[in-house]
């Protein structure tokens, strides 16, 4: 019947939320596990440089799994997304020891960050799990080593181009993307990236949730997530944001020759 089918629905849809977070807090559990043992290393060595600086990781990395489990706990409660004005670049930066250490000696991480990027509106902690999750998608094309590039711009789209991006409205966006030099994704990979449980990785390896989180998390907020691949080149995975535009103060003056705003 209708209901039972909507009932089935839903509970895919929590099945999705769960599996995603449960592979996000994976994630935070295995950097706080690698900061965990070079500090067992570092103080078997009897060397305590940098020691502050894996203890900051760790603590960092658990402060992140707290929020994701908060925010488990809030969709537990029928709350949202919490989509505020974010500056990305911020968010970039406040991450980049956490994506360093991900990335490991191998891959080299490069920042392009636009100076004056728009703020965009977003949820800024799932913007920081989608971030990750890019980059360990990135490191796993990259088994070699090669070259990983963070980079962000100011985007807008006229009417043509936001329709090619099915429904998005046309309009500025905050551009964020990751681009890597690994192994590159072919059209039947691309064609179903965004599919829960989707994965071309070994058993254990990947659980095919972070593209479909990243896909729903982005789409929700307005925005569109793009790939761009070829075989043994690379692949740019970019998410367009909406800009936040700040309401005009209500004490500003109007322009002479304007009509006075609505308060
Ligand atoms: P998982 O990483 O657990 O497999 P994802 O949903 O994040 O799940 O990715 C789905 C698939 O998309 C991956 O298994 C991989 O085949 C492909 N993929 C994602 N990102 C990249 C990338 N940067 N380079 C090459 N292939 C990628």
């Amino acid at each position: 019947t209708q209901e039972q089918l909507r009932q089935a629905q839903k509970m895919e849809a929590v099945g999705q939320l769960t599996g995603g977070i449960a592979h996000d807090f994976n994630n935070l559990l295995a950097g706080i596990v690698g900061a965990l043992n070079l500090l067992d290393r570092r103080l078997k060595a009897g060397k305590l440089d940098n020691v502050q600086r894996y203890i900051e990781a760790a603590t960092s990395s658990a402060m992140r799994a707290a929020s994701l489990t908060h925010r488990l706990l809030a969709f537990a409660r029928r709350q949202s997304l919490d989509v505020k004005p974010t500056d990305i670049n911020a968010r970039v930066v406040s991450m980049e020891e956490l994506l360093r250490r991900t990335l490991g000696e191998n891959i080299v991480l490069r920042m392009a960050l636009e100076p004056r990027l728009w703020p965009a509106l977003t949820d800024s902690n799932q913007f920081e799990n989608a971030l990750l999750n890019l980059v360990i998608n990135a490191r796993d094309a990259m088994p070699d080593g090669g070259k990983l590039t963070v980079a962000t711009s100011n985007t807008h789209l006229d009417e043509a181009a936001a329709r090619a991006f099915d429904e998005l409205a046309p309009g500025d966006y905050v551009l964020l993307s990751v681009s890597d030099t690994g192994q590159g994704m072919p059209p039947e990979v691309i064609a179903r990236a965004f599919e829960p449980f989707f994965t071309t990785k070994p058993i254990g390896q990947g659980t095919g949730l972070g593209l479909s989180m990243i896909y729903g998390f982005v789409r929700q907020s307005g925005g569109h997530v793009r790939i761009e691949s070829q075989v043994g080149q690379g692949t740019t995975l970019s998410l367009l944001l909406p800009r936040h535009v700040a309401e005009v103060a209500a004490s500003e003056e109007p322009l002479p020759g304007e009509p006075p705003r609505a308060r």
